[in-house]
């Protein structure tokens, strides 16, 4: 990179999870960084979601990026003050199908510190009163859960506050170029310019977007109340789960899913991932259901949400889950590709994830692309 200024210039569009990945890697590596914002504050994916730092169940590259980005999260928790703590994950499960996903994880697969563990012993970190229903856990310590109501926004403020840093609110960037961004609030040059408009980046590179299947994927999501003093435990994963994560993806989960769909079928209607996490208030976040559209209705399906509590409800032992907030959250889908990245302009990135991970991996794609420039 040049720069007419001593520092190299970086701006980025998004100050989701991220475009503030890129953020922080771009000042630890001694660059001048202008994050531009179009809402006054970030409110789409990155407050939206359970803030489960999920790097233990990741396959691929998407389990490398995790495992690189679970100590930024750490790092951010002294150097931002994010809040995020070492929750682990409890994949818990409660038929032979599912335990058998288990098994074939811990037999091919299972990252180093994790544990079987029984399922009065997922009982008991889950404080369930009567844990007969629960045959096995699969008890996940790497993992983080973060406070994804506060993350991006401590985040921001970290990098504002920083000496080479600035975070731009209420200013939408409209067009891309190289050297340069041009916004509602007027030009700024840019030595390089890192898109990071998450299901949005069709407005901005609608040929990238198209090349990539990008889709928006709608989810349902609920904060409840703990039905029972919880304690703060791990995240928690149910069968659904294991159908959507790489590392249990095999044989054992193809059965499973087979079981589900004709035991269970409304949860497979509503490609659901039935799980939840604690945050630090006491509340659970709860969710999620699935659809993808090229531009998602927004309206929440009540049957969907009751499917979600119905299961949360019973794998608490508890009758009914008292509700505090229900929301949609966006994220950008797509088949072709788990993360979506493309050079347009010498001096361009687009960089999206197009899978539901990004809490998972995004800080860790920043200090990738840096890294790059
Ligand atoms: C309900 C739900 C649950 C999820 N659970 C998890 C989870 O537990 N763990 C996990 O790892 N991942 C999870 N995810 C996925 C994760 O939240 C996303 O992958 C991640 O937040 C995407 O981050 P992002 O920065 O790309 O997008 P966003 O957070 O959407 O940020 C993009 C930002 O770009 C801004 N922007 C767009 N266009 C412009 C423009 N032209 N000018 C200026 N600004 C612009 C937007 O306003 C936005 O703030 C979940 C997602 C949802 C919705």
């Amino acid at each position: 990179m040049t720069s007419s200024h001593s520092a190299p210039h970086v701006v980025i569009v998004g100050a989701g999870i991220v475009g503030l990945g890129h953020a922080v890697a771009a000042l630890d590596a001694g660059c001048r960084v202008t994050v531009i914002e179009q809402d006054a504050a970030a409110v789409l994916a990155s407050v939206r979601n359970f803030g489960h730092v999920c790097t233990s169940a990741q396959a691929g590259e998407l389990g490398e990026l995790a495992l690189e980005a679970n100590p930024i999260w750490l790092s951010l928790v002294e150097r931002a003050g994010v809040e995020a703590r070492r929750s682990g994950t409890l994949v818990v499960a409660r038929s032979a199908a599912e335990e058998a996903v288990l098994h074939e994880f811990f037999a091919e697969r299972a990252p180093e510190g994790a544990r079987l563990v029984t399922g009065a012993e997922a009982g008991a970190l889950l404080r369930i009163p009567d844990p007969s229903r629960l045959r096995a856990g699969a008890l996940l310590p790497a993992d983080l859960t973060a406070d994804p109501r506060s993350a991006v926004a401590r985040i921001a403020a970290w990098v504002d506050a920083h000496e080479r840093g600035e975070v731009r609110f209420s200013t939408a960037v409209r067009e891309v170029r190289e050297g340069a961004v041009e916004t509602s609030r007027g030009r700024i040059d840019a030595d390089h310019v890192v898109v990071a408009a998450g299901h949005l980046v069709g407005r901005l590179f609608p040929g990238i977007a198209e090349q990539g299947r990008v889709q928006e994927c709608a989810l349902q999501m609920m904060r409840v109340r703990a039905p029972r003093e919880m304690g703060l435990g791990p995240a928690v994963l149910t069968g659904t789960s294991m159908l959507r994560y790489g590392a249990f993806a095999g044989p054992a989960a193809e059965a499973l899913r087979a079981e589900i769909r004709a035991s269970r079928p409304e949860l497979l209607e509503i490609d659901a991932n039935v799980m939840f996490t604690q945050q630090a208030d006491g509340t659970l976040l709860v969710g999620d259901s699935h659809a993808s559209h090229d531009t998602a209705p927004p309206f929440l399906d009540e049957r969907w949400s009751q499917i979600l509590l119905d299961e949360t409800a019973a794998l608490l032992d508890t009758p009914r889950l008292d509700v505090l907030a229900r929301w949609q959250g966006l994220y950008a889908t797509s088949g072709e590709q788990d993360i979506l990245r493309a050079a347009p302009a010498p001096g361009v990135s687009v960089v999206a994830v197009t899978t539901g991970v990004g809490m998972t991996v995004g800080l860790a794609l920043g200090a990738r692309t840096i890294a790059t420039l």
